[in-house]
């Protein structure tokens, strides 16, 4: 039988990462602690192809039925030109079909809540939480948090998402690590001017592209996504502005989608950016899913890779009393899985959004031959969706 270490282990950040976590380590017979920034479950939130490591997890939580029941039916993949008219539309079943691994598409925040309603009744999120100070010690780790207060810790997991927190203290700050890969994205809910089904309804011009597809309410969301060599972002109030110039004169009705952005459109913006770093921890400390690794929307599965990632940390920690071996153990699991995922990501960005009017007539012609049987089986096992748990 496996020894129980009883750890007291701070996880900052509540979101995919860290609630996974939170489940197995409580479930490996540790003690730890959730602190989540945001003042209660975040309800903002996008669309997520969920499979791979995240449903083999999610399997092992007995909560794949839960997730099955807020899952959001996406029939076919429709391309807009410029004028708005339709010129692919492409049912998804057969793509759906040819993947190797089973999928659901959710939204983010329905995800983060079927896994904090996972958590035992003595595992709470401590919301409105985050730390501002962290001291490492030989015995244990000394945190500062945001009320003032002060508390001591065996280990700490950094499972504070992209712009984590946790790296910046303890290994320094997010441009060493963060490699942008020349695009922006934002999404962000819209008014519905028109009901445009249980579709994802694309317009890709050249440099740009914007997506609006379901959420599970009978709403729509936008998503947009465009070349930008910035690697950073304006202040919060500048952002509409920004899109608002990288989409002028485009086409259909993305404009004025855009200039409907408002405080309820849960405007969530970003560069896409991976974070590569040389080690994942350091003494007591250690950093799991996009906080580590970002994988970026462009090769999709961070939220499955963070569930991998969680559950493989806490089984290694469960293996042993010795942290640094349980962390270079974990590392040693997840690197590869996440340095394919990275480079596939990095391969794919060089036409993710094309460049030219030729390269958008090519990618239409992508679009309507993807789907024939044997293209569509092709394209699944490009896809991958793979699960680090099937991996020794
Ligand atoms: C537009 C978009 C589309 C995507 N599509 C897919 C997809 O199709 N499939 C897929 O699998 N993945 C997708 N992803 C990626 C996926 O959402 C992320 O990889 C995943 O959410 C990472 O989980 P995480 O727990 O590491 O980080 P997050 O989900 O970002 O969670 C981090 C949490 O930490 C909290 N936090 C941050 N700083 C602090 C602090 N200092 N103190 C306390 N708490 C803090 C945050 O509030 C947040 O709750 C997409 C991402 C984006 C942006």
């Amino acid at each position: 039988m496996q020894q129980r270490h009883g750890r007291h282990i701070l996880i900052v950040g509540g979101g995919i990462a860290g609630l996974t976590l939170g489940y197995w380590l409580k479930q490996h017979g540790e003690h730890p602690t959730i602190i989540e920034q945001a003042a209660q479950c975040r309800d903002e939130g996008y669309g997520i192809d969920f499979s791979g490591s995240g449903w083999d997890v999610a399997q092992r939580m007995g909560i794949l039925a839960e997730l099955a029941k807020r899952q959001i039916q996406v029939e076919s993949m429709i391309i807009k030109n410029s004028r708005g008219q339709t010129v692919v539309q492409q049912p998804l079943a057969a793509l759906r079909e040819a993947l190797p691994h089973p999928m659901l598409h959710l939204m983010r925040p329905e995800l983060e809540a079927v896994l904090a309603a996972a958590l035992p009744p003595d595992l709470p999120v401590r919301y409105a939480t985050t730390i501002v100070d962290l001291q490492q010690h030989a015995e244990y780790v000394d945190v500062g948090f945001n009320d003032g207060s002060r508390q001591q810790f065996d280990l700490v997991i950094g499972a504070d998402g992209i712009h984590s927190q946790t790296r910046q203290l303890v290994f320094g700050p997010e441009s060493q690590f963060a490699q942008p890969l020349g695009y922006t994205f934002a999404t962000f809910k819209i008014p519905k001017l028109a009901d445009y089904g249980a579709n994802a309804t694309m317009l890709v011009e050249p440099q740009r592209q914007a997506t609006i597809y379901p959420d599970r309410q009978g709403g729509f969301l936008m998503m947009l996504a465009y070349r930008s060599p910035q690697t950073s972002l304006p202040a919060p109030d500048q952002r509409k502005s920004m899109l608002q110039a990288a989409y002028r004169n485009a086409g259909w009705i993305i404009p004025q989608l855009i200039d409907s952005i408002n405080h309820e459109s849960a405007f969530y913006c970003d560069v896409i950016s991976q974070i590569r770093m040389p080690r994942w921890s350091q003494g007591r400390v250690a950093l799991v899913a996009d906080a580590a690794h970002c994988l970026t929307l462009i090769s999709g599965q961070g939220a499955a890779t963070a569930m991998g990632g969680a559950y493989v940390l806490a089984e290694e920690l469960a293996k042993t009393a010795d942290h640094q071996a349980a962390f270079q153990a974990y590392e040693q699991r997840m690197r590869p899985f996440v340095e394919r995922k990275q480079a596939g990501a990095r391969r794919v960005a060089l036409t993710f959004v094309p460049r030219t009017r030729l390269g958008v007539c090519l990618s239409q012609l992508v679009m309507r031959a993807a789907f024939s049987p044997s293209l569509a089986r092709a394209i699944g096992k490009r896809i991958g969706f793979d699960s680090v748990l099937a991996m020794a």
